[in-house]
């Protein structure tokens, strides 16, 4: 056996839990001395953060790992650190498969400057390192870490006759694939990431460590699975970001209201202060930075894939070094950013997914510092991705249907969670990544969290039949012109004039005049969403005042049956072919902040109701 670690040293990792607690105390292991002087020494940190150790020491064991942690979490350090070791069951290079060039840049450069031999075995403005990595090899020179990307892996004779050398020569110690979450099925334009299940097949000895900073139970599978991952070490680490503020806020239609909200707020609270605001199209980018800069004299400047070269390093670089303090970008800006100083990240408009809304979000206060998350939320918008989605620029690009079906279904998530005024943001946000989180655990750095009163449960089931069952009275009486969403809502509401007059004899007018406006947005977004509801689009414009509204044809209405949950909850349930659609969609309609008694009087309201079928 290995000699027994200094008791002195042994405090210093975050895992010291003694083995007869039942889990294994990785200081104990004989790879410890080295990995803590490498770290010290080398990487010159005090500690580890949870699960690095416990990581390192799985791959320096041979083992596979697959490990989720949030963005800056520090999942880069460890297969850097292990990279180094001598103590390792496995020898040699550890070869790291990475989805960007900048991000691979950033790396190599970092540890160039800790006097690391770091390798990047991809197409740079001054050479291919590849053509300069054999001969070097040859030569006997130690390269304890590789980059390249999946595409120049699979692509390159030269780069896979490096693998196949230090194979043969049993100096290939690890692969990794970092943001393993690009492999994620639906992620089409990264298809070469799906390809690495090679790795495996053609060197099955070689033990793989995968890392991403997002993804949910089925991408965690499928991540595996792509990978053939061998009874796995499996590690996770919390995903909840406490310094970070996270707020809704309802969008302004007109533009100039957004910009004047958007100054107002970075005046107020972060003058000075770096930060990101992402938008939905290139246009936009460089119209907001503009107008800020123009109108409101604020330092910014604009980020997007379609720039030319030059100008996009220029202004990021800018960013980075605080010359420039706000970013106006699409989403194509920050992957691989690590600036620890960002203080706010403001959606303009809100994210296709969770996962985009957490890792955009996850880019302010890196260093650990309170930082503010807003996202201006707007239906309107999240029916402009959903156009997008179902039409894209690239017409090559469409998605097949069941592909377009779950991008839908991740979109309205976020519309869930953006109009959900009640709960906590961390529980839903998080849930999303299996994680149950307590709301106490908030400590109120939240806007749902931060609003006064009681959160309590209300049976919307009745209003809701009766919203779907007015729909369709309207649509028989206006048969041609169509429903308008603001004309549904108004004869709903019960709002009087000449634009209701044909419909103030149908039974469901007025019916929700008791309802304040945000739920019933809250139920018609809902509607829509679990397809109930559908829109169907005039040619001019864009917006709800060019969506008719209609009780959805691609779904058998005798099927669909609503019914009210344990907790008087709504729950919409959509039985189609025996299966249920949009549940977790739904589920979000089903609480809302109010006073208790009018809990109760819902309460004895729908007390004893029975599901039943439309
Ligand atoms: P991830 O890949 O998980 O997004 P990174 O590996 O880029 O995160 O690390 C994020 C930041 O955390 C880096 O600045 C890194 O130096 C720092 N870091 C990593 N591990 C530690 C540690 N044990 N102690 C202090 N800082 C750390
Ligand atoms: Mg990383
Ligand atoms: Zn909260």
């Amino acid at each position: 056996m290995d000699p027994p670690v200094d008791m002195t040293v042994r405090g210093m990792g975050s895992t010291s839990t003694p083995s007869v607690l039942g889990r294994v105390d990785h200081t104990a292991s004989s790879y410890y001395p080295e990995v803590i002087s490498i770290l010290k020494g080398i990487f010159k940190l005090a500690h580890f953060r949870k699960n690095q150790l416990e990581c390192i020491t799985a791959t320096l064991d041979g083992r596979d790992v697959f490990y989720l942690a949030p963005t800056g979490g520090g999942k880069s350090l460890c297969y850097q650190l292990p990279a180094l070791c001598k103590t390792g069951k496995t020898q040699g290079t550890t070869f790291v498969i990475s989805p960007l060039l900048s991000l691979i840049e950033d790396q190599v450069s970092t540890l160039r400057k800790k006097g690391i031999n770091a390798f990047r075995l991809i197409n740079t403005a001054d050479a291919d390192e590849a053509y300069d990595a054999m001969p070097r090899l040859r030569k006997g020179e130690s390269l304890p870490l590789v980059y390249t990307t999946p595409e120049k892996l699979l692509s390159s004779n030269n780069v896979q006759d490096i693998v196949v050398q230090l194979h043969k020569e049993k100096q290939l110690a690890r692969f990794v694939v970092d943001e393993a979450h690009v492999i994620g099925g639906w992620r089409v334009w990264r298809e070469s990431y799906a390809s690495l299940g090679i790795l495996r097949k053609q060197w099955p000895d070689i033990p793989i460590m995968a890392l991403t900073g997002s993804a949910n139970k089925s991408a965690i599978e499928d991540i595996k699975e792509s990978l053939a991952l061998r009874d796995p070490v499996c590690l996770k680490q919390s995903f909840n970001r406490s310094n970070l503020y996270y707020k809704v806020k309802k969008k302004p239609s007109q533009k100039k209201e957004l910009l004047k909200e958007m100054a107002g707020f970075i005046q107020s609270h972060h003058k000075d202060d770096t930060g990101i605001i992402y938008c939905l199209s290139r246009e936009d980018c460089e119209d907001v930075a503009r107008r800020l800069r123009e109108e409101f004299d604020l330092s910014a400047r604009h980020f997007h894939a379609g720039m030319d070269r030059d100008t996009k390093r220029i202004n990021q670089e800018d960013w980075s070094n605080g010359r420039c303090k706000i970013i106006v970008a699409t989403i194509a800006f920050g992957m691989g950013i690590d600036k620890p100083d960002v203080r706010f990240v403001i959606h303009a408009t809100m994210s296709k997914d969770m996962d985009g809304y957490y890792q955009e979000t996850g880019r302010a206060g890196r260093d650990g510092k309170p930082s503010d998350c807003i996202l201006f939320y707007a239906y309107s918008d999240a029916m402009k991705i959903q156009n997008m989605l179902k039409n894209p620029h690239d017409q090559n690009n469409k998605p097949p249907p069941d592909e377009l079906e779950r991008q839908l279904e991740r979109l309205s998530a976020v519309v869930a969670y953006a109009s959900n005024e009640s709960d906590c943001r961390r529980v839903t946000l998080l849930r999303h990544f299996d994680e149950t989180f307590d709301e106490a655990e908030c400590h109120k750095h939240c806007d749902n969290c931060c609003k006064p009163g009681t959160v309590v449960h209300e049976n919307h089931t009745e209003t809701s039949q009766q919203a779907i069952q007015l729909l369709r009275d309207m649509s028989n009486v206006s048969r041609e012109r169509g429903i308008p969403l603001t004309l549904f809502k108004d004869v709903w509401r019960g709002k009087k004039g000449a634009t209701v007059s044909a419909f103030t004899g149908l039974p469901g007018y007025a019916a929700a005049t008791r309802l304040d406006h945000r739920m019933i947005d809250r139920i018609v977004t809902q509607l829509l969403y679990s397809n109930i509801f559908a829109t169907r689009r005039t040619t001019s414009g864009n917006g709800f005042g060019n969506n008719y509204l209609e009780v959805s044809d691609s779904l058998p209405l005798s099927q669909i049956s609503v019914y009210p949950s344990d907790s008087w909850a709504v729950m919409l349930k959509i039985v189609e072919l025996g299966e249920c659609r949009s549940l977790s969609a739904i589920k979000e309609l089903t609480t809302c902040r109010g006073r208790l008694n009018r809990h109760r009087q819902h309460q004895q309201r729908n007390h004893g109701q029975v599901a039943r079928n439309l």
